[in-house]
């Protein structure tokens, strides 16, 4: 995992006397030390900012210095924000305002004049927030105390989503064919998506994959099977086949990490020389970080890259996902998600299983190993990127995860059972209305929360739909930002 951290920039002026400034230096490097110990990333305190000059020069820095994933901004004190102005307006990182103060009481019987100049957050913070308003800067307001839990939550949720952006700014993703042949959702502006997101989209011949296969050695694949084996339980005598995907994934593994890819796509259409559609392999990868997406879709492949490295450790549990089928008896109204044969392990609630089946579908001389599982129960999000035509439309629906209420032993692949918020049916309703795709992105660890600062700060649309949203306001919602994105 890259080094990342973030930067606390406090605001003041040269009004208080050292004696004050000295006071507030010490106070804001202490926050930072101690929530350095429980946010997920360092923060760093640079600086009691008292000129222009100083926080234009802080705020260059950040901008320059790759490991600085965003800025957060306090102001203990007064701080005009004038002297701001010059230094945001250049701001090209994610930007978090803090709206804190050191003491949780105000102390009854100490309070005096001094002690007003010194804690004087409620008023300096509502000068800072002005300039950022009035210059109609995209950044996340959290208020509260700094040692609050629900205060250190909310930062760090903002800073897996500073991450995300950062993931995004370097993303590379290796296609392998191209889209299935006339779907719509998959395709997509890679012009724009580079402009916007900063991915890197471009394609590798399959043939170039099949020699990499080619040159795989018995060692290569004797080590990944001892991986397979400690992870992975097998139900399978095929061992010939379990070979063949580690080959595939040892191949796929070495032309991504020479091109600096943290994602591809692949598609059953186009396997020419292969004897498998790569499967155990596929969630093999996504297990260690890659980003994934089935016939050809490369947008949804960089975004399971994306919300991996926001979630847990920076290797959550979000993972490529499929809408197939529904389950619905009243009262029992469930989604089943699942893929051919591609899903993350990260989503399984028991050790999965190594089986090999026949697949009908697409070009596979030899039935493909693939890994079996049940997700997990639990509350989580699914995410949909789609380009709208001149623009992107991230949609993200509130779902509620369940044990399968179904053994179903004869379907051969990992399965995900849920019901979509508001309920299944409007759900549903509320989904297509908004164009979301049938491939998704499910995770456990990333939040509705966390995506909407994500696509505020990468400046793109965003819907959500919840437990209060209704097919009427979600179609008025979605009028209203068609005519705000197209004045944009
Ligand atoms: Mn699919």
């Amino acid at each position: 995992m890259k080094q990342r951290e973030f930067w606390f920039i406090v605001g003041s002026q040269d009004l208080y006397g050292q004696e004050v400034l000295d006071i507030v230096a010490e106070r804001s490097a202490e926050i930072a030390a101690e929530l350095s110990k429980v946010l997920p990333y360092p923060l760093i305190y640079k600086v009691t900012a008292q000129s222009n000059a100083q926080i234009t020069k802080i705020i260059k820095e950040a901008n320059y210095r790759d490991e600085v994933a965003g800025i957060i901004t306090w102001c203990h004190t007064f701080s005009p924000s004038k002297m701001w102005i010059n230094g945001l307006a250049s701001l090209q990182k994610p930007y978090c305002h803090l709206a804190t103060q050191y003491n949780v009481e105000i102390p009854n019987e100490e309070i005096d004049m001094d002690f007003m100049n010194l804690n004087q957050a409620a008023h300096g913070d509502r000068e800072h927030g002005f300039i950022a308003a009035r210059l109609r800067m995209p950044r996340k307001v959290i208020a509260g105390h700094w040692q609050d839990e629900k205060v250190i939550k909310r930062l760090s949720d903002w800073m897996r989503a500073a991450v995300g952006v950062a993931v995004s700014k370097e993303m590379k993703v290796m296609r392998f064919g191209d889209n299935m042949r006339e779907v719509a959702v998959t395709e997509g502006d890679k012009v724009e998506v580079q402009k916007k997101l900063g991915w890197q989209v471009n394609t590798w011949a399959v043939g170039d994959l099949v020699k990499e296969m080619d040159a795989v050695t018995e060692a290569e694949i004797d080590e990944l099977m001892e991986a397979y084996m400690a992870s992975y339980d097998i139900a399978t005598d095929n061992i010939t086949a379990i070979r063949y995907q580690a080959k595939e994934e040892i191949a796929i593994k070495k032309m991504m990490d020479r091109e600096g890819c943290k994602a591809f796509s692949n598609t059953f259409q186009d396997l020419y020389g292969m004897e498998q559609l790569p499967g155990l392999a596929s969630q093999h990868l996504m297990a260690q970080g890659y980003g994934y997406g089935g016939e050809g879709d490369w947008k949804v492949s960089a975004m399971t890259a994306i919300l991996k490295a926001m979630g847990e450790g920076g290797n959550g549990a979000s993972a490529f996902m499929e809408d197939y089928t529904y389950h619905l008896v009243e009262g029992q109204e469930y989604s089943l998600g699942a893929h051919m044969l591609e899903v993350c392990p990260s989503l399984a609630a028991d050790k999965p299983r190594i089986e090999t089946h026949h697949l009908g579908i697409g070009m596979n001389e030899k039935d493909p190993a693939r890994l079996v599982f049940e997700g997990k129960a639990g509350p989580a999000i699914v995410v949909s990127l789609i380009d709208m035509g001149g623009r992107l439309r991230l949609i993200v629906q509130d779902i509620e995860a369940v044990k399968p209420i179904l053994p179903m032993p004869n379907l051969p692949v990992a399965r995900v059972m849920w019901r979509a918020m508001p309920d299944l049916l409007t759900g549903v309703e509320c989904w297509i209305t908004a164009g979301g795709a049938h491939h998704t992105v499910l995770s456990y660890d990333v939040t509705a929360e966390m995506m909407r600062d994500w696509a505020k700060m990468l400046d793109i649309e965003f819907v959500h739909i919840t437990r209060d949203t209704t097919p009427e306001k979600l179609e008025d919602e979605l009028l209203v930002k068609d005519l705000i994105w197209k004045l944009r």
